[in-house]
């Protein structure tokens, strides 16, 4: 491949950041990765990703990215200790949406991988791929200060600060890369610059999560993944993962403010609202291995880069600090991977025009995401925000959809495949799908008629 400069600095070591600098030593001699917290060698929550001790589900769409980027690393953490859901068999996940078991039993038409670990975990294999190759370098322990720019039309580097001496340093680079998740300051940077700020699109959802990882008894359960969503009368929901090692993490999440209770006793009943049968009696055996974490999310922000007219050259902005989704719906580490995807076919181009390029290609996957994202979050009645008449249309048909997914597998593998970023939405309108949604309830097996005898009526 061309090279196309010197040097690419990235701003943030987290999955956005790594897996564009992944991409970024393809067309540069060489690639700096500055993130604030020091780095560990091994699996290990850290200060800038306090995310990590929630539960993290990687998408297939982001799978599929990844092996792209990292050929091979998937199974290595799955061999590693991390879990693979068979291709095309996925009995071991239990999907509650809408309140309708999703019918996974396949076998699915096309082959669809999951792949589970704890946020650490796959990070950490990200990472150890992204050390191995010879021209990136992670610059741990440093605070990204200020973007330079030694003409308003071109960003031409980044000051760095050392965490531990405070002694301040500029690299010098041709591109930048912020991925420095939803509190990235690029926004500020442009205004000081003297350009506008993106326009930002915000849905209030006001999440709570209580995290904690835990043993359970080897046969207790036979899913490996189960995951409740919220209803319309219950803006609350769980799930519970299979991570590496034979832990695993517990999520309890409400919307609109509703927190969910931090004591064993509290989180048993909390779930108790909404678990199925399974998981409680998981939840029942269970062994706490760590604290509960909490944390709260107050708005998915999204801001429109591809809607600027001007835009400094040198500059990129991916991930979080682009658009920060509502993480019930676990997006967020796919998007980058697929953002990253997209990078590289914007560069193979060459680097004229590439923010409006990058930007421009990114909208489409990322539209997509959002507005699942966002038409799920506006079926609560409790999330504020506008609901247009495409999105109150969308959410009837939504509804419909997932009731004949319970029964129906082929419509329920059609929307595992929208909602895991592989197809877009558009494959849930085809006509297929349109009239199996449209004659599920007349092809619903029908429940077996109990004879009324004697004995049932004084049973
Ligand atoms: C509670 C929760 C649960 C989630 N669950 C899921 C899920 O199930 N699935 C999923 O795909 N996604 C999930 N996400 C989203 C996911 O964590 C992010 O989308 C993903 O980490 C990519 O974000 P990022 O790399 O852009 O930013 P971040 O992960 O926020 O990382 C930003 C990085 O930049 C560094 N940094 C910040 N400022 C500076 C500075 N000034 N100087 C130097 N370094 C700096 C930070 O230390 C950090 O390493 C969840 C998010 C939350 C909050």
């Amino acid at each position: 491949m061309a090279l196309l400069g010197e040097r690419a600095v990235v701003l943030g070591a987290s999955m956005a950041g790594l897996v564009a600098a992944r991409v970024l030593a393809d067309f540069y001699d060489s690639v700096v990765v500055v993130e604030r917290d020091v780095l560990p060698d091994m699996p290990a929550q850290r200060r800038g990703v306090p995310q990590g001790r929630h539960v993290h589900g990687l998408l297939a769409g982001g799978s599929c990215a990844l092996n792209t980027l990292f050929p091979g690393m998937l199974d290595e953490m799955v061999a590693a200790g991390g879990h693979l859901l068979d291709d095309c068999d996925l009995s071991r996940v239990l999907m509650r949406l809408g309140g309708h078991d999703l019918n996974l039993a396949g076998p699915f038409g096309k082959p669809i991988s999951g792949y589970l670990a704890s946020r650490p975990f796959l990070e950490a294999h990200v990472r150890q791929r992204v050390r191995s190759l010879g021209n990136i370098s992670l610059l741990d322990g440093h605070d990204v200060v200020e973007l330079l720019a030694a003409k308003k039309d071109r960003v031409d580097g980044v000051r760095v600060a050392d965490r531990g001496t405070r002694c301040d340093q500029e690299l010098r680079a041709d591109l930048v890369v912020d991925a420095m998740g939803r509190g990235g300051r690029t926004p500020a940077f442009l205004e000081a610059l003297g350009y506008a700020r993106p326009a930002e699109e915000r849905i209030t959802v006001e999440v709570a999560y209580a995290s904690q990882l835990l043993r359970i008894p080897a046969g207790t359960l036979a899913e490996k993944l189960i995951l409740v969503g919220a209803v319309p009368d219950r803006p609350t929901g769980g799930a519970l993962f299979a991570c590496e090692h034979q832990t695993w993490i517990l999520t309890l999440a409400g919307l609109a403010g509703n927190e969910p209770p931090t004591d064993r006793a509290g989180m048993i009943g909390f779930a108790a609202e909404f678990a199925p049968p399974p998981m409680m009696a998981a939840l029942q055996a269970a062994e706490p291995l760590t604290e509960v974490s909490r944390y709260r999310y107050p708005a998915s922000v999204r801001r429109r880069y591809d809607r600027m007219l001007r835009f400094p050259a040198g500059l990129l902005v991916c991930g979080d600090s682009m658009c920060s989704f509502n993480p019930v719906y676990g997006q967020g580490m796919s998007i980058a991977a697929l953002e990253a995807i997209t990078l590289r076919a914007c560069l193979s181009r060459g680097s004229d025009d590439l923010a409006r390029r990058f930007f421009k290609a990114s909208a489409k996957p990322l539209s997509a995401a959002w507005q699942m994202a966002s038409g799920a979050d506006l079926a609560l009645p409790q999330v504020q925000g506008r609901r247009s008449i495409q999105t109150r249309l969308a959410n009837r048909y939504t509804r419909r959809l997932l009731a004949a997914a319970e029964s129906d597998g082929v419509v329920a593998e059609a929307f595992f495949r929208v909602m895991h970023l592989v197809d877009p939405p558009s494959r849930l309108l085809r006509p297929d799908i349109l009239s199996r949604v449209a004659t599920a309830e007349r092809r619903k097996p029908a429940v077996p008629v109990v004879p009324v005898t004697e004995e049932s009526t004084h049973a």
